[in-house]
């Protein structure tokens, strides 16, 4: 209410005015309302953004693996100038700039990957998702918290995310900024999802009622019917969603459904995924039952969250290769502890593992297009993203492949291939140097302190050499 009275008064007081107080209460600037909500950010100029250095840096003497499938190269070698890629190459093929300085970095081997994309995260959450506790935490709290997060992330190698609940509009923006460290991120800012649904967290006979949990921005939002589903989407898109997040299906975290049940159905669904198209969103769609990953398929979403029910579903899996639907298999939520969790949580969760590990490899056989998603801040801690490489790998896919579903699959769900996730020229130099050679050892990748540098945009974010 703050915040309507400052931009009432600030438009009456004239532009300047509306600009800086609309940027307080977490509104778009001036500026940056000329660029789409999903963009990737890094070009974006904002008052706090430094000035655009064009300087040249070269890594060279790496293993260079570029995302885009093939062998790695040794002597590879990359030539960044100011935010973006100049070259990519071995390092005799490559063309240094005459009379500039290049700033020259021998990696000693070390391997050169592109910055990873973790498509499914939760930056604001912090583990084991309790009404209590976020009932009882200050949000600016949890926004200082998210911030940490964005910054382990980052630190880890992941140097995009698809926040998919929670991380607000203005993280985003103090990332993108350089006031704070962390991915690119494209964001649903909340979820879509019906009452009593994975939406929905009222507890019986608590005495809550969801009025009180609205009023916590990282809450989903409750929608019923197809009218409701368009408004919500289209106010998410106020809001700056870059992407869709429904519930098509239950899960485990809430306490009145079943993955199995039916969330949105598809009527909902389909008035979803018609308004983000006409505003060039994707849609992304927690779905664990077969049912409801049948209605996602149906409405045409871009990704599908989880997909239990693909295990014993080659005809969805037929489906969603004849759209082009990517799976996010968020494999790493099989390898957390439940100890602590709740009765309904442990008791829902139980049969889905051995569900989530089989429909994975089918989809995987089958060719499904995959992109690498953790889940995490829903269980999995933030900063071990790229364990969900060897998961992958666990699941039938080639080291290779498991890179690839992390950088290149990745940056092309996002609609972001243009600009990350692998190494060519022009796009933005978001490079991750680590130790050893990942293909010949995935796992290498999932402990931080094998991530030996990150560089995103041009900029070092870690150097642990
Ligand atoms: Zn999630």
């Amino acid at each position: 209410m703050q915040c309507r009275k400052l931009r009432w008064f600030a438009w009456i007081s004239g532009a300047l005015l509306t600009t800086g107080l609309a940027l307080g209460c977490g509104g778009k600037s001036e500026t940056q309302a000329a660029v789409p909500s999903s963009a990737p950010g890094a070009d974006v100029p904002t008052p706090a953004a430094p000035a655009r250095s064009e300087e040249f840096q070269l890594l060279h003497n790496g293993l260079l693996i570029d995302g885009l499938g093939g062998e790695p190269i040794d002597d590879g070698a990359i030539l960044i100038r100011g935010q973006r890629i100049a070259a990519v190459s071995k390092l005799a093929d490559i063309d240094l700039p005459e009379d500039v300085a290049v700033k020259k970095t021998d990696l000693r081997g070390a391997a050169i990957l592109p910055g990873f994309v973790d498509t499914h995260v939760h930056l604001l959450l912090s583990g084991d998702v309790d009404v209590e506790e976020i009932l009882g935490t200050d949000y600016a709290f949890k926004v200082l918290l998210a911030a940490k997060h964005a910054e382990t992330s980052v630190g880890a190698g992941v140097t995009t995310v698809r926040d998919l609940l929670g991380a607000p509009y203005g993280l985003k923006q103090a990332i993108d900024s350089g006031v704070v460290a962390g991915p690119r991120i494209q964001l649903s800012i909340s979820a879509l999802g019906p009452t009593g649904g994975h939406s929905d967290f009222t507890l019986r006979g608590s005495g809550w009622d969801l009025a009180t949990l609205a009023a916590c921005p990282e809450m989903p939002r409750l929608v019923d019917g197809a009218d409701e589903a368009r408004k919500g989407a289209r106010a998410l898109m106020r809001a700056g969603a870059g992407v869709i997040k429904a519930m098509a299906t239950g899960g485990t975290t809430t306490p009145n459904d079943d993955p199995n049940f039916v969330g949105l159905d598809l009527d909902e669904l389909r008035a979803v995924v018609k308004e983000a198209r006409n505003q060039q969103v994707p849609v992304a769609v927690h779905a664990q039952g077969l049912r409801g990953v049948e209605n996602a398929i149906k409405a045409g979403v871009s990704s599908i969250e989880h997909g239990y029910g693909l295990a014993n579903s080659p005809g969805a899996i037929g489906a969603m290769l004849d759209k082009g639907i990517y799976l996010v298999p968020t494999l790493s939520t099989a390898h957390v502890s439940m100890e602590g969790w709740s009765e309904f949580k442990r008791r829902k969760r139980a049969p889905l593992t051995e569900l989530q590990t089989k429909s994975t490899k089918h989809a995987i056989r089958a060719g499904v297009k995959i992109a690498m998603g953790t889940d995490a801040g829903v269980g999995p801690p933030h900063g071990q993203n790229l364990r969900e490489l060897q998961y992958l790998v666990e699941a039938g896919m080639t080291p290779m492949q498991a890179i690839q579903a992390g950088t290149k699959e990745g940056a092309e769900l996002l609609g972001w291939q243009e600009d990350v996730g692998t190494l060519e020229k022009g796009k933005y130099a978001d490079i991750v140097i680590a130790k050893g050679n990942p293909v010949e050892d995935i796992t290498l990748l999932g402990n931080p302190e094998n991530i030996l540098v990150v560089i995103k945009g041009g900029k070092v974010v870690k150097d642990r050499r």
